[in-house]
C-alpha cells in the first residue's frame, strides 16, 4: 500500500484523540500534504500545525468504548516506525507541518507499542539534529 493511502487510514484514526482539544471536524486542515494537520497553539500564542497520526490501528484489545477495538471490522494497518518518521519528515520539509501528535493503539504489548513509539520518536529528534 502507499504511504499516503497507510497515512489517510492511520491520521483518519487518530482523529478519535481529542487530547490535544483538536478533535474532528471544521478545525482540519485539507490540502494534498495537510490531510489530517490540526492547528495548535502554544502557550506563548504561537501557532503549529500538528500531523495528528496513529502509529497502527491494530489493537489486541476490545475496550468496547473505543473507535479502534479488536471486535470492530474495517482496515488494519501499521507504520514501521521508520516508516513513520520519513513520512513526517517529507511534510516537514515540504512544510506542512510543524510537529507531531503520535499515538497507537496496542499490537501486541503495551511495551513493544511503547517501543515502537520511542523508536519513531528518536528517528524524528535524529533527523531533527541533523538539520540543525
Ligand atoms: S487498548 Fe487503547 S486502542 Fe486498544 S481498544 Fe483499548 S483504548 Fe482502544
Amino acid at each position: 500500500m502507499h504511504v499516503a493511502d497507510k497515512l489517510d487510514v492511520l491520521a483518519a484514526g487518530a482523529r478519535y484523540d481529542l487530547a490535544c482539544a483538536c478533535g474532528g471536524g471544521s478545525h482540519r486542515v485539507r490540502g494534498p500534504l495537510g490531510r489530517w494537520v490540526y492547528p495548535a497553539v502554544l502557550p506563548t500564542s504561537e501557532s503549529m500545525r500538528l500531523l495528528k497520526v496513529l502509529l497502527s490501528n491494530s489493537c489486541s484489545r476490545n475496550c468496547l468504548y473505543c473507535p479502534q477495538r479488536r471486535g470492530r471490522d474495517f482496515q488494519r494497518l501499521s507504520f514501521k516506525p521508520a516508516e513513520l518518521a520519513a513520512t513526517y519528515m517529507e511534510m516537514f520539509g515540504a512544510g506542512a507541518v510543524t510537529g507531531l501528535f503520535l499515538s497507537s493503539t496496542i499490537t501486541e504489548t503495551a511495551e513493544a507499542g511503547m517501543e515502537d513509539l520511542l523508536k519513531t520518536a528518536e528517528l524524528l529528534r535524529g533527523a531533527q539534529l541533523s538539520l540543525m
